[in-house]
């Protein structure tokens, strides 16, 4: 006797028919400076993945040159390329599958592969209802860090005085400028401006060199505004250097241009280049390749901490979904949506973050099936 018909599953039959990019520019609420730039404006490119069955899914991605070497033009021109003719008529049941001709159609454009991967996994979600039960989320509330953008030391104490007042309790301090006075000026005008109270971190942006980095951290111990990380202080090869500042030992480092795959996660655990790690999903392709960044890098005894790019905060969002899966520790890096003008679907509660409502995450990332 024959059993019941089996369940189909709504992603049954789902294949990617065509993708539509649209690049356009998206305010700020203040200009976003570090060593390697400066930004006035969001560029913002939209994907939308359009699948058979009249479903639509959508992501939005922001280019970061310095880091990545996208643009948008280079962003669209990948989505509408060798992405979509990677992914194009794979059936969704096949995730596996699809992921991987993703990641391998071409070299490098992570942030297109990001915003392919994001839209991919928003249909996923579909019949899940949301991105955080398909990555075993419990969402709720995300420490984070928020940035203190390079200038004189006055401007930077008065901005970091702004946030602390605000509940932020750890600073991201951009330094790396040429001048190592003016970057222990800004350290401890900071210092001072906020009281022990308040976590700082540096973020040298690769500016330095070992020398420098030590140099800064020892000025830095004597005057007591021992910073609680340094990230990237050196260039991103320069994994000697980076070790050095990191056996050093006066604050752990953090490397961030130096990994972008899990692969890169290998080379630094392997020189002993840094304590923790920082994963942004325009660096590595996604949520797929994230996977594998996480599994590495806690493998290797690194902790990882989930970083943004100055992106859309619906991206964010997804980074801060992912974060609330790991492991509570010193906070996150996701301060990238609240240099947005709008923060919808975000909301910032210092000291933390939180995806007002997961559905409306879901509903930002992918329409749903009906
Ligand atoms: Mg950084």
């Amino acid at each position: 006797m024959a059993g019941p018909p089996e369940r189909s599953s709504p992603i049954d039959g789902l294949v990617v028919e065509r993708v539509v990019c649209q690049a356009t520019r998206r305010p700020l609420r203040a200009p976003f400076r570090t060593a390697l730039r400066e930004v006035k404006e969001l560029d913002v490119v939209e994907v939308e993945v359009h699948w058979s069955g009249s479903l639509v899914t959508a992501a939005s991605v922001s280019p970061t040159p310095p880091i990545t070497g996208e643009t948008a033009g280079s962003i669209s021109a990948a989505v509408t390329g060798p992405l979509v003719d990677a992914v194009g008529g794979v059936p969704l049941a096949e995730h596996e599958e699809l992921f991987r001709r993703l990641q391998d159609a071409i070299n490098g454009n992570t942030t297109a592969k990001c915003a392919v991967d994001l839209a991919l996994h928003a249909a996923l979600a579909c019949p899940l209802g949301g991105l955080a039960p398909l990555l075993g989320a419990v969402g709720g509330p995300v420490r984070t860090d928020i940035t203190v953008s390079l200038a004189d030391p006055s401007t930077m104490a008065e901005q970091a005085a702004a946030r602390a007042e605000e509940g932020f309790d750890i600073l991201k301090l951009k330094v790396g400028g040429d001048d190592v006075d003016l970057d222990v000026a800004r350290v401890t005008a900071v210092a001072r401006a906020v009281g022990p109270e308040v976590g700082l971190r540096l973020d040298a942006n690769q500016r330095w060199t070992a020398k420098t980095a030590l140099a800064v951290l020892d000025r830095l111990e004597r005057t007591g505004a021992r910073p609680e990380l340094v990230e990237q202080p050196v260039p991103a090869d320069d994994l000697a250097g980076m070790a050095a500042v990191t056996r050093h030992g006066l604050a752990p480092v953090l490397a961030d241009e130096s990994v972008h795959s899990a692969r890169d996660v290998l080379r630094v655990a392997e020189a002993q280049a840094a304590d923790a790690v920082n994963l942004k999903l325009a660096k590595c392709g996604g949520l797929r390749p994230a996977r594998d960044f996480i599994s590495t890098a806690h493998a290797c005894g690194l902790e990882v901490v989930v970083g943004c790019m100055l992106e859309p905060p619906a991206t964010v969002a997804v980074a801060a979904t992912l974060a609330s899966t790991l492991p509570p520790h010193r906070g996150h890096d996701l301060d990238g949506g609240w240099w947005s003008a709008d923060h919808d679907p975000l909301r910032y509660v210092p000291p933390s973050v939180l995806v007002a409502d997961p559905r409306r995450l879901y509903e930002a990332e992918g329409r749903a099936l009906s």
